[in-house]
């Protein structure tokens, strides 16, 4: 906490490890609470830059498996890539196909039952809803497809073309967490101006459905605008521009996994 200008009102950060630091930025991971649930931790990667140590880049993790597939994720992107961030893995990256979202976050229901609690779902407009009140549980449905969280556990964490990257262009990227409404992902990419030069960077994406499954209309223009992802505010600029700062990354995080409870 003395180390970074982190704001104590929303956040408090209990240890972490500095992976690289400079006179004008630093690269930490740490461990952190909210100071109203101290017992619900996570793990933040976190950018600071200037002296004063000012917040430029976050991507916050509170599932082990995410962390898992972080660390399995930037071990792979290490493989197969050299020092500039050029492809050097065994077979062309763009070979394999791309998987998308609708794929990971497909549902198939089974005789309209809730798989939490087995009571019957009813079809709205834009959900399925379970009857059950004490459950509630709603499965929004996108182009005909009801969606749900996909498990962190089974992604496949490979390479892939399809991010909902802005402003670059990603070359390659892998997920490392993609649920309805929150997407994670660390990627290889270029300015369209520049391909030649390439860095990693780390994406977080979110997306609030509310005003989609609000709304009353089968088509419905301005709601259907929240089924786009978009960068979650305050994730700012996690870039890694130095390949040799992977392998300590890789390393902080695992000692962080050994010691996150
Ligand atoms: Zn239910």
């Amino acid at each position: 906490m003395r180390n970074t200008k982190i704001n104590s009102k929303y956040e408090i950060c209990e240890q972490g490890i500095i992976v690289d630091q400079s006179s004008i930025y630093m690269i930490a991971v740490l461990i952190c609470h909210n100071p109203d649930f101290s017992n619900s931790k996570y793990v933040r990667l976190s950018w600071f830059k200037d002296p004063a140590h000012i917040h430029w880049g976050m991507i916050q993790i509170r599932e082990k498996a995410v962390l898992a597939n972080t660390i399995r994720a930037l071990e792979t992107i290490d493989k197969n890539f050299d020092e500039e961030f050029e492809w050097i893995g065994s077979s062309d990256p763009l070979a394999d196909p791309n998987l998308n979202d609708d794929k990971f976050l497909h549902y198939k229901i089974v005789d309209r039952k809730c798989p939490n609690c087995g009571k019957t779902l009813k079809k709205r407009l834009k959900f399925y809803e379970c009857e059950n009140e004490d459950c509630g549980d709603l499965f929004v449905i996108v182009n005909g497809i009801p969606l749900k969280d996909f498990p962190s556990e089974q992604l496949p964490l490979r390479f892939v073309k399809n991010l909902p990257v802005t402003f670059y262009l990603p070359f390659v990227g892998i997920t490392t967490k993609i649920h309805v409404g929150d997407w994670k992902a660390i990627a290889i990419i270029y300015k369209d101006t520049n391909p030649d030069r390439k860095w990693l960077r780390f994406y977080w994406w979110v997306r609030d459905l509310q005003p989609y499954l609000e709304s009353q209309l089968t088509i419905d223009i301005e709601a259907n605008k929240s089924l786009a992802w978009e960068s979650k505010k305050g994730v700012k600029s996690p870039n890694i521009h130095d390949k040799k700062l992977i392998k300590p990354l890789i390393e902080a995080l695992k000692i962080i996994e050994s010691i996150w409870v």
